[in-house]
């Protein structure tokens, strides 16, 4: 864009939108952008896209200095001058400004002179335990937020009064040209210094005591956030309109956002709840209880059905003893419950003697002295499969890159020996 000769293009399209002929004066240009731009206002049901044409036309006609670089290089000069987007303005302030920041449309017409723009949201986590998604609870949180200042209503100034700014006449953005020889223009635009891109200075004697101009001051506000029963991790809870106040825009929302901690007991799936417990080989066969506390405190009693044998990594459940549901909080989910067993590491002879004597007897696979005679001796030894099984694989990727490496002399042989 630096110091290049802008082509022409297009320089007629902006009269045409508009309607008026090339040397339309000034007076034509605001009489014809004013019936056009009330017929097409969207809030009469007119097109967003030809209002927003009529807005960029009229925004380039009605200064002298555009209007120029529009008749002699066309649209594109302009549009590269403004950052490749063609976008000037927000239509709906071109037109505002027009009628002097009040409606057009009388008392009966949509309210708004400015369109408003939507305040950011404030999003803030809120740790919970798993224990308050069960039972439910309400935090108070303090927070501190900018709202409207009540003695001036926002207007930042005593009198109520604002002035356009002088040095952007109240549009926020100043636009510079510089010339760089007879057909090269660099145009900039950029936030206006004197009123900080508001569009408006207040006179310092009418600065209002309380907000010091700014418009806005902090109040802090406390919010209850009720966590409702079944609420998940990652669930946002939405205080409309409570974010930061600013002038001419409607308030953001502040969103709490659940973070659940990690439970040293229970863990989480949707509705169900799951908890590990390791039982000893002898309550695995001979039977079971333990208490299990519940996240309520409740004193749950777990026990295994006579006779009943616990084989390792077993799952069993319990109805209704999960989590309670978003909504319909007398249901709940299953509880469920992961078992490990831990085997002894040794038994003595004695021992041995005295569960053979009670356990199923043994496959029967006697051996004769004579076939005993006829195998070979070995040895079991302890391994750590997962350190075997890693050592293997870290050998079949170094063969395979091996391989790779022969790959290209091996083809070439095949060749030669096809010719
Ligand atoms: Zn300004
Ligand atoms: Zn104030």
């Amino acid at each position: 864009m630096f110091g290049r000769a802008p082509k022409k293009s297009d320089n007629t399209r902006y009269y045409e939108i508009l309607g008026v002929n090339k040397n339309a004066s000034q007076d034509d240009l605001k009489k014809a952008y004013k019936k056009a731009a009330i017929k097409n206002h969207p809030d009469k049901g007119g097109d967003p896209e030809k209002f927003k044409e009529l807005a960029q036309a009229y925004e380039v006609l009605c200064d002298p200095e555009k209007r120029e670089i529009y008749d002699q290089y066309g649209e594109d000069a302009l549009k590269e001058g403004m950052g490749g987007g063609g976008g000037g303005h927000d239509p709906f302030d071109i037109f505002s400004s027009f009628f002097g920041g009040g409606s057009p449309f009388g008392a009966g017409g949509p309210s708004r002179g400015r369109r408003q723009r939507r305040g950011e949201d404030v999003v803030h986590p809120l740790k919970v335990s798993l224990e308050d998604l069960y039972l439910g609870i309400s935090k108070k949180l303090s927070l501190s937020r900018n709202v409207i200042c009540s003695k001036c209503s926002g207007k930042g100034s005593k009198s109520g009064a604002s002035m356009k700014c002088a040095g952007c006449q109240g549009t926020g953005m100043k636009v510079s040209i510089r010339h760089l020889g007879p057909s090269m223009i660099q145009q900039m635009q950029h936030a206006c210094n004197e009123c900080k891109g508001t569009g408006e200075t207040i006179n310092d004697r009418d600065r209002c005591p309380q907000c010091k101009g700014e418009k806005v001051v902090q109040e802090k506000k406390v919010l209850e956030v009720h966590v409702e029963k079944g609420m998940q991790n990652g669930q946002k809870i939405t205080f409309p309109g409570e974010a930061d106040e600013a002038p001419d825009t409607i308030t953001g929302d502040i969103v709490f956002v659940l973070q659940q901690k990690e439970h040293p007991k229970f863990r989480r799936k949707s509705e169900d709840l799951f908890v590990e417990h390791t039982l000893s080989l002898t309550e695995a066969l001979c039977g079971f209880q333990f208490v299990l506390t519940h996240l309520d405190g409740r004193q749950l009693l777990i026990k295994s059905n006579p006779g009943e044998v616990v084989k390792p990594d077993a799952y069993k459940a319990i109805n209704d003893e999960g989590m309670p549901m978003y909504q319909r909080p007398f249901m709940k989910g299953k509880l469920y419950i992961h078992f490990t067993v831990e085997f002894p590491d040794f038994l003595n002879a004695d021992q041995v003697k005295a569960l053979e004597a009670v356990l199923p007897p043994k496959p029967s696979s006697q051996l004769t002295d004579m076939e005993l005679d006829e195998c070979e001796e070995t040895t079991l030894h302890d391994v750590n499969m997962e350190e075997e099984t890693r050592r293997k694989q870290q050998q079949a990727a170094q063969e395979a890159y091996d391989e790779d490496d022969e790959m290209p002399g091996g083809a070439q042989r095949v060749q030669c020996a096809q010719q």
